[in-house]
């Protein structure tokens, strides 16, 4: 006889199918790694700005963020197009 354990959902709970969002990070331009380090004292900047980012999106904030990679140590500027509908 074995020891009976509560594994996963419990039963008859649905599951739950939500939306996957694919997001790509930003690479660094050297190694192409995306771990990077926010440098501080820089960023983030950021701009009131509404308009439709290259993908076609709409957006409402242009952000720039100054990044150090974690590989190389490259420096970089990460430019985000943020959407904040409401605000
Ligand atoms: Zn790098």
């Amino acid at each position: 006889m074995s020891a009976k354990v509560k594994v996963g959902r419990p039963r008859g709970a649905k599951t739950k199918i939500l939306p996957v969002v694919v997001m790509s990070r930003g690479r660094c331009p050297k190694c192409g790694g995306t771990e990077r380090t926010v440098v501080k004292g820089h960023s983030p900047r950021e701009m009131a700005h509404a308009g439709a980012d290259p993908g076609g999106q709409t957006y409402t904030h242009i952000v720039w963020r100054h990044c150090s990679c974690d590989a190389c140590g490259q420096r970089y500027v990460e430019k985000i197009y943020e959407n904040r509908p409401g605000k």
